[in-house]
């Protein structure tokens, strides 16, 4: 494994790969920034067998899917002893809410914001977790969000839901970087990240890492421990985890910038429950966006926020400390103001339905009245008296 040495991190400049970087390397800068591929016409990948695809992903996340569902047919028709099998899945559930916690308040909320402060411990345990998720080096997730909060829902966003629900939601990662984010991202600085040397850590040794421990340990226990097959360990302890989780990440990015309620700031990402329920709190989106450095993501401090509850055990037990609030004064002044624009598009959508509404009806009295003469006619057509003509041309 090469190490690579980060002395001295040059400020805005994107660190060399040491990790898998969804298309983020400079050799792709310079493929996507010859042309803004996403504004041609589809026929024009065709044409030019272009497709700015990062291949690659497309065929991790196929064969993953595919190998995903197999796992469900797997599971009630191939299984043989059902007991080891049983003790498989209670393993794999038994490592979620580490892995959760990792992804949530590691991650997001502890490295990509700032959001508090965390003992080496504690900084161990999520960087751990995170690894065994495996969705790419501590590094290159924190940078990417960041970049995706401060240029929210546009081309320099990563996963820009202008682009549609697939892309923002999993297509991202299977098309190179936009050039703008590129460019934009350049201009934020990430150095902080590297100067942690747990992220650092993570980072330079992250392929030695993810095969340890979100290959090699949650499928060898199984097998190890209980005798449970191999492939079937695979399939549930490496391919349906991975795959799972990365979706539960996914819907943050798609449904929460989405579906739901804004009732902070008048921005594209929403308060989505669903999204919260799955995501250990990650769903109250048009909160987190509105005050990103907030360690509770949310206003609520009770409901699915697992990962407040979390954070503030970790508190109590001091390994967690500088947490960081937004004060209801200032929560609840933007309140007010979000809610009176609320009312005002509420107004105008009310307006627009019942306009709506009248044209719908004008088009229903327009067609009856349409049917109504055209049975008349045809009905004169059919029954009205037949003219005779006499021999000399004269009606009868
Ligand atoms: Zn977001
Ligand atoms: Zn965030």
């Amino acid at each position: 494994m090469v190490s690579v040495k980060f002395h001295p991190i040059p400020k805005c400049v994107p660190v060399k790969k040491v990790c898998d970087d969804d298309g983020l390397t400079e050799s792709d800068q310079e493929t996507s920034s010859k042309s803004i591929k996403s504004e041609k016409p589809f026929y024009y990948y065709i044409r030019n067998g272009d497709f700015d695809i990062v291949w690659t992903n497309v065929a991790v996340f196929l064969t993953g899917h595919i190998l995903f569902f197999y796992t469900y047919y797997y599971a009630f028709y191939e299984f043989d002893n059902r007991t080891k099998h049983l003790a498989t899945i209670l393993w794999v559930n038994a490592l979620t809410p580490w892995l959760g916690t990792s992804l949530t308040g590691g991650a997001h909320r502890l490295w990509a914001h700032r959001s508090y402060e965390a003992s080496l411990p504690l900084k161990i345990f999520y960087m751990l977790g995170f690894t065994v998720i495996g969705q790419n080096c501590l590094y290159i997730w924190a940078r990417d969000h960041r970049v995706h909060h401060k240029w929210s829902d546009t081309d320099g966003d990563p996963h820009n839901t202008k682009r549609g629900f697939f892309f923002a939601h999993c297509g991202w990662l299977m098309r190179k970087k936009h050039p703008e984010m590129i460019e934009k991202a350049k201009t934020l600085d990430f150095s902080d990240l590297m100067k942690d040397p747990v992220v650092r850590f993570n980072t330079e040794h992250y392929w030695i890492l993810y095969f340890i421990f979100s290959f090699l340990l949650p499928v060898g226990i199984p097998i190890y421990c209980w005798g449970e097959e191999y492939f079937a360990s695979f399939l549930m302890c490496f391919v349906f985890r991975y795959i799972g989780t990365l979706h539960v990440t996914w819907f943050v990015n798609s449904a929460a910038h989405m579906f739901g309620e804004k009732p902070y700031k008048e921005i594209e990402p929403v308060e989505n429950m669903w999204v919260s329920l799955i995501g250990y709190g990650e769903g109250y989106h048009n909160y987190h966006h509105s005050y990103p450095n907030d360690y509770q993501a949310s206003e609520h401090s009770h409901g699915f926020n697992l990962t407040k509850h979390f954070i503030d055990l970790m508190a109590k037990l001091g390994l967690a400390y500088n947490l960081r609030t937004t004060s209801d004064t200032t929560v609840e002044l933007c309140k007010q103001r979000q809610m009176k624009i609320n009312n005002e598009t509420d107004d105008m959508l009310k307006q627009k339905s019942s306009k709506a509404k009248f044209n719908s009806y004008k088009m229903i009295a327009l067609f009856s009245l349409w049917c109504y003469y055209y049975s008349y006619a045809s009905f004169n057509e059919r029954f009205a008296e037949p003219q005779r003509f006499q021999a000399n041309g004269v009606i009868a």
